[in-house]
């Protein structure tokens, strides 16, 4: 078996044997390190020499520490305030995630270790939701979901969404859509190639081709596309999505509507351009939330033979084990936020702390479970290593907040309320980079995001 996360995933939610589940949790967890198998791919030095660049080319331009300059580009004010953000959130959910331990210790009749967790979580499902995935699918024919999907995006603001199919495409599969304001004047278009096939790029995303912009009275539209891999269509031509690949199309439509319905003129700032990074998420995260509304998902399902749609049971059940182990899930998100963030912050060129001992730190203060000494999370956390979220992993948890508090505002008004939506296109999705992002936000929620909805929508606390 190799180390890569399917893999690993799979045998720690469903390998039986406990004893393999430890093996391979030893190797994911001495990836790349000093316990690793190739002491020339041991990233301990790599580890060390990244944090004092970064903290010598944060001094360089005016920068207490790396923390501090991946803030300035963010929507988080300061690090007291990311700090205060994460350490809330942790002791807020940290009751729920005590009872979920528990549940699933009791279920399992023994203590619970690491390599647990995932395995007891998945049999704690079955017996008490028993909600499948390949039942479920047979609800969401791609075409149909998609139709859903632009039918909601009319719907909310009041565009309309239509095929065109003049324009030449790469392959089959690949379609090209414009998208028109109420009065059927042209603002943008996309392109969409959701299906896996040989030789293309894992994974599901947009970007764009063209960014808006009108800077010597030409105007220029926005274009971009939009990629999944979902099960190619079978020989009756359909493609069947499960619950999942149907939020991530939700997610990346979201973000497509953030690139088209721009008006901003200047390119660098127009559409997903220059919005803070820990802000980019929200119009992707937004999106997914009604990808949980059975009003919704009526809409974007019909049973191939029957043409009958997702059943409300079997969408009740779909929700209810949706918040199953959120507390545990949302722990382990902190834990790496926090350590992340204090690392990049707390850093002393003399006498730097070690990840390990940073990590250990954190987890003392977050973490329910007792991680054992050979663990090496940092050495294989590219996020931060070898991508861009250096000081940034708290991103994730700050957009969810930003996305469920947005959606909160729909509350009594109801999910299609046309005037909300309407206000989230002007205030939010309009306008790009060109604006700071909070009074933006203020400007469409009448205030400050707070965390309730997340931990409410999350099952962790009741409004
Ligand atoms: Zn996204």
């Amino acid at each position: 078996m190799s180390l890569d996360y399917p893999t690993y995933d799979s045998i720690m939610t469903h390998a039986h044997d406990r004893r393999l589940r430890e093996k391979m949790y030893r190797a994911w967890a001495t990836r790349s390190s000093d316990l690793g198998n190739n002491p020339e791919w041991d990233n301990s030095d790599n580890i060390k020499n990244i944090l004092s660049l970064r903290h010598e080319a944060a001094n360089l331009v005016g920068f207490k520490n790396y923390a501090d300059y991946s803030l300035a580009t963010k929507m988080a004010g300061s690090i007291d305030e990311v700090l205060t953000f994460l350490q809330e959130l942790a002791a807020r959910s940290r009751a729920a995630a005590e009872q979920e331990l528990s549940a699933l210790q009791d279920l399992a009749g023994m203590d619970l270790e690491p390599w647990d967790i995932a395995f007891w979580l998945e049999k704690y499902k079955q017996a008490k939701f028993s909600v499948s995935n390949e039942e479920l699918r047979q609800y969401f024919p791609a075409g149909t979901v998609i139709s859903g999907l632009f039918a909601l995006a009319a719907r909310l603001y009041d565009v309309e969404l239509v095929e065109e199919d003049d324009i030449a495409v790469w392959h089959k599969d690949a379609r090209y859509f414009s998208i028109r304001n109420a009065g059927g004047e042209i603002i943008g278009g996309f392109y969409t190639d959701i299906y896996a096939r040989n030789g293309k790029r894992n994974g599901a995303w947009i970007d764009e081709c063209i960014s808006r912009q009108d800077l010597n009275g030409s105007p220029v539209l926005p274009v971009g596309y939009l990629v999944c891999n979902f099960p190619p269509p079978d020989d009756a031509g359909l493609s069947l999505l499960t619950h999942d690949d149907v939020v991530t199309l939700f997610h990346e439509f979201g973000h497509m509507l953030h690139h088209l319905l721009t008006r901003i003129d200047l390119p660098s700032i127009s559409g997903i351009n220059g919005v803070p990074w820990d802000a980019v998420e929200l119009p992707s995260q937004f999106m997914e939330n009604f990808a949980w509304s059975y009003e919704v998902l009526e809409k974007c399902s019909a049973h191939p033979e029957s043409g009958e749609p997702l059943p409300r049971e079997l969408f009740d059940k779909l929700e209810q084990s949706r918040n199953a182990g959120a507390g545990l899930a949302m722990l382990r998100q902190l834990e790496l936020g926090l350590f992340d963030f204090q690392l990049h912050a707390e850093y002393q060129p003399g006498e730097p702390v070690s990840s390990l001992d940073m990590l250990n730190a954190v987890r003392d203060e977050i973490s329910l479970l007792k991680h054992p000494d050979y663990d090496r999370l940092p050495h294989a956390f590219s996020h931060i290593f070898a991508g861009g979220y250096a000081a940034g992993y708290y991103s994730y948890k700050w957009a969810e907040v930003l996305a469920a508090d947005a959606f909160s505002a729909f509350e009594d008004a109801g999910i299609f309320d046309p005037s909300i939506a309407l206000r989230f296109r002007r205030e939010i999705l309009e306008v790009g980079g060109s604006r700071d992002i909070m009074q933006a936000y203020i400007a469409f929620r009448g205030r400050k995001p707070t965390i309730d909805a997340l931990l409410h929508q999350n099952g962790i606390q009741s409004a």
